[in-house]
């Protein structure tokens, strides 16, 4: 027989009763309850039991059911962030025949456009087939210099045929140099967030895809005396390469 109800048995007086963890205590109000002398219970503490030790057992049997979290699962990987425009898309002219072919690649280069007419007002596809247009037609380059592009609008525009090589660094430095030009002019910013994305994830895609090491990957200005690709962006390529050295 109980000399005492224990104080997690009773309810606190104008309060609803407390849900916790039951202590050892609590958890003996069952059987406690049952062999409770009967002239007590008559004597009103009866009510007090059944209203005291009932929160108790109910939160036993919620911390019993509690279902441990589901194991966090592995992110899918992201897809990229940005189209690949084809040249149909943009309506490219055609490849003139006064080029070299490209065998293989074993460098990259990063260029920015610098001001393009219209930037800012006209879509990329546009502005792509502007510089196309000035390459190809007003300085008879066999095509856009650039193998690819990376427009304002975060998309990557398909730039020289990959079987051609690009008439971006001057003379030799081309061969063998896949030629990759961000819109825009560099020298003080950076590109906006999604077009900065797109570099950093196409750059590291095509490093990968022809196993190219990070040193072969450089500023047009490492070739030749030019502010191209704009100081902010070849700090940019400076930091982005060091992390991968
Ligand atoms: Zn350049």
């Amino acid at each position: 027989m109980c000399e005492s109800i224990p104080p997690e048995c009773l309810p606190e007086i104008g309060s609803r009763p407390r849900v916790r963890e039951p202590s050892r205590a609590a958890r003996s109000c069952g059987r406690m309850a049952s062999s409770f002398d009967r002239r007590v219970i008559l004597a009103g503490f009866g009510s007090l039991l059944l209203t005291a030790c009932a929160p108790a057992r109910r939160a036993r049997t919620r911390s019993i059911q509690q279902t441990p979290p589901p194991a966090r699962m592995p992110a899918p990987p992201a897809p990229p962030p940005y189209r690949i425009v084809r040249r149909s898309e943009w309506g490219a002219e055609s490849l003139k025949p006064n080029h070299d072919p490209m065998a293989s690649v074993r460098r990259i280069t990063l260029h920015h456009t610098a001001e393009v007419a219209g930037m800012g007002t006209r879509r990329d596809a546009d502005l792509v087939k502007g510089i196309q247009n000035f390459h190809r037609n007003s300085r008879g380059w066999a095509d856009i210099g650039y193998h690819w592009i990376i427009g304002l609008d975060g998309n990557v525009y398909e730039g020289r045929s990959l079987e051609a090589q690009g008439a971006h660094a001057g003379g030799g430095n081309n061969v063998e140099n896949l030629g990759i030009s961000v819109i825009g002019d560099f020298t003080r910013t950076l590109p906006a967030a999604r077009q900065l994305r797109t570099t950093q994830r196409f750059l590291e895609a095509q490093l990968a895809y022809y196993g190219v090491p990070i040193h072969e990957l450089h500023g047009h200005r490492d070739f030749k005396a030019t502010e191209c690709p704009g100081s902010t962006l070849y700090a940019w390529l400076a930091a982005f390469k060091q992390a991968r050295a």
